[in-house]
């Protein structure tokens, strides 16, 4: 009798999510043996590293990596290049005037320029899941600076969730890796043991093209109706925070809060690493030198 081969759909399951989780895992271990034999220059700024250099980025580029705490619009925290926007006593921005988001507030800790972006789009890209743990301490700072986050009893921690045929080409949700980096933070610093990171009740019902490359209006448009609760009973009367790494126009975010409010969240939080405005162009968004998977696509 000659050998059977194994059925099709095990060759498959071979190449599915751990697989190549593993393989990430993997190549950090094996970067982080050769950083210490034969150092190695920063990802972002191409200084060669010293001992105290932590997942290949210099201590130069950590610390030029800075919340924003200039005004904002007090609704979807869109950073505002003056202070005049301040005289009203809620001072919201035209977006904000015009359409309900969705969502009751959004907050980001820094804008999407300079180091910032060149980061998130190595941990995008470059498959550094150690960077997203490390990138959710930021989101804790966040947190922490926001008196209503800090003082949300039992809130619900929501990472968008990317679409299954997209986590399976990436190999990990960003999101995931930053909300888990930031529940760390914040239970090491203030002890809190109440944060639940609630995966899965929130589904991608389809996969949205990524939105670079669509013109303003067709990005607010993009997501609309992507996003169901399968488990409402996990939100229902409760306070969610919605966690991704970055926000442009709000429109991912006003879907899922959409969603849900259906389900019957009481208050919807968005919570992101980076915001993107016209207000503030990355003037230096030199992409040659950023590792991308191949496809050099800017999305989230
Ligand atoms: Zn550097
Ligand atoms: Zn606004």
């Amino acid at each position: 009798m000659p050998p059977e081969f194994p059925p099709a759909r095990f060759v498959f399951s071979l190449d599915s999510e751990p697989h190549s989780r593993r393989t990430s895992l993997l190549r950090e271990f094996l970067d982080g043996i050769l950083a210490v034999v034969f150092p190695t220059n920063c990802s972002l700024c191409g200084q060669e590293l010293s001992s105290d250099a932590t997942l290949r980025i210099c201590r130069a580029c950590w610390a030029s990596l800075e919340p924003w705490t200039g005004p904002l619009c007090t609704r979807c925290g869109l950073p505002f290049a003056s202070a005049q926007a301040l005289d009203s006593a809620t001072p919201l921005c035209g977006q904000c005037r015009k359409n309900d988001p969705g969502f009751d507030k959004a907050r980001s800790f820094g804008l999407y320029t300079g180091s910032l972006r060149r980061i998130i789009l190595h941990l995008k890209f470059g498959r550094r899941e150690r960077l997203g743990k490390r990138l959710g301490e930021l989101l804790a700072i966040t947190w922490d600076s926001d008196e209503e986050l800090r003082g949300l009893a039992l809130p619900v921690l929501v990472p968008v969730p990317l679409h299954p045929s997209r986590q399976r080409e990436r190999g990990f949700n960003q999101a995931e890796l930053l909300v888990a980096g930031m529940v760390n933070a914040l239970r090491k610093g203030k002890g809190r043991s109440e944060l639940r990171v609630v995966k899965g009740c929130l589904r991608r019902r389809r996969a949205t093209p990524p939105q670079t490359g669509l013109s303003l209006a067709a990005r607010r448009e993009n997501p609309r109706g992507a996003f169901e609760v399968v488990e409402p009973e996990r939100v229902r009367g409760r306070t969610v925070v919605v966690i991704d790494d970055v926000m442009t126009t709000g429109a991912t975010l006003s879907a899922c809060a959409r969603a849900l409010k259906r389900a019957g969240a009481v208050r919807v939080i968005g919570l992101t690493l980076a915001r993107a405005t016209p207000q503030f162009p990355d003037l230096a968004s030199a992409e040659s030198d950023i590792p991308v998977d191949g496809l050099g696509r800017d999305w989230t």
